[in-house]
């Protein structure tokens, strides 16, 4: 049964009885490092000498000490730089810093679920995962409103590891919405299968499939982009807001029509078979292994796959037609 939990689940006092320390200041370090300040918390930001995000936090009011006097100063360690350093960074600022009682917090569960962190038995090990970007929590925040967050405990070394991490998500607006609990295990493998089958990489092969068929069949390349690409907002928009049911309310009939029958068409069994693979390898930590040998290889497959595709006909064209729309936000 999903467990859900609101402001009155929660108890603000116990973050604000702690001392937090918010490492990185990029989307998720932003915001959590604001709205836990806006709610009264302690919070001092852990960035290194000569980081870009520095100028940022502290000319948003905000003490910017190295990442390991913050770890050091903190009984509360969220870890908010990318995935791939994380394991570098708890190695050189926190692990020497950890006090007995001392909570590690993580907005994702990558690192511990991949054993690329082993922290001691006498923290804490919890996850507040805001389920939306730090700039839509931060401006939920301070519009009084909140994003859902999924909240975990991996290690409860104080016994109150659940109680402390709800606190810290009403902390950042998250109890106005509803918190659901989940594991790191869950959180982490469901993550990166929905962004790697579905919302990334699948729909992103999905587009460029269909845009390739209608141009190698003749097609002008403008028409093809704006049928596979540019129309996927309006579907997406009101899948968003009523399912898979109010999207087909809006379309047409023969749109109806031609979704039942030709969809199980395009995603067949055997791509669901292949969608079990990748799941399988997410589990058994093929694809961490190899994403961060990848990362410390210095990107080199990841930077080819994104000149390729950059070079793409969808993507030049794409470039074309969108300065014809001036109400299309284009920020790349
Ligand atoms: P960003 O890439 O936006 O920001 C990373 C921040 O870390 C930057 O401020 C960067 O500073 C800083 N940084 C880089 N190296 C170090 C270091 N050695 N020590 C301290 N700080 C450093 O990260 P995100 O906010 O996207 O991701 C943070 C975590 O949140 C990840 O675990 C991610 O999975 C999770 N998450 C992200 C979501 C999102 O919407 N983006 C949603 C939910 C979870 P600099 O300016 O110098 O580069
Ligand atoms: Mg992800
Ligand atoms: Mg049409």
């Amino acid at each position: 049964m999903t467990e859900l939990f609101y402001d009155d689940d929660a108890d603000l006092s116990i973050i604000q009885g702690r001392k937090v320390a918010i490492l990185g200041y990029g989307s998720q370090g932003h915001a959590h490092a604001l709205s836990l300040r806006d709610s009264g918390v302690d919070v001092r930001v852990g960035l290194p000498e000569g980081s870009q995000s520095r100028v940022k936090a502290e000319g948003q009011g905000l003490r910017v000490v190295s990442p390991a006097e913050a770890a050091a100063e903190a009984d509360v360690i969220m870890v908010l730089v990318p995935d791939p350093i994380q394991g570098k960074v708890y190695e050189e600022s926190i692990k020497d810093n950890l006090k007995d009682g001392d909570a590690l917090f993580f907005a994702h569960g990558f690192t511990i679920r991949f054993d690329l962190i082993k922290p001691p038995a006498n923290v804490d090990v919890c996850m507040v995962a805001p389920k939306g970007p730090g700039h839509l929590v931060r401006r939920q925040y301070q519009e009084g409103r909140g994003v859902p967050c999924i909240v975990a405990v991996e290690q409860d070394a104080s016994g109150n590891a659940f109680a402390l991490a709800l606190s810290y998500a009403m902390g950042i607006g998250g109890t106005r919405a509803g918190v659901i609990k989940t594991t790191f295990t869950e959180e982490t493998e469901t993550d990166l299968f929905g962004e790697q089958a579905v919302l990334a990489g699948g729909v992103s092969a999905l587009v460029k499939a269909g845009f390739e068929t209608l141009v190698e069949a003749g097609y002008q390349p403008e028409i093809a982009y704006f049928e596979c690409l540019h129309e996927l907002k309006l579907v997406v928009d009101l899948m968003y807001e009523g399912g898979l049911e109010k999207m087909r309310w809006s379309i047409s009939e023969t749109a109806e029509w031609g979704d039942y029958v030709t969809g199980p068409r395009i995603i067949t069994d055997a791509t669901k078979a292949e969608m079990k693979k990748v799941l399988g390898e997410i589990q058994d930590g093929t694809f961490a292994r190899n994403w961060i040998n990848e990362y410390n290889a210095g990107l080199p497959r990841y930077n080819e796959y994104k000149k390729a595709d950059s070079d793409h006909l969808l993507e030049t064209t794409g470039r074309k037609l969108r300065q014809l729309m001036g109400w299309v936000h284009d920020e790349v």
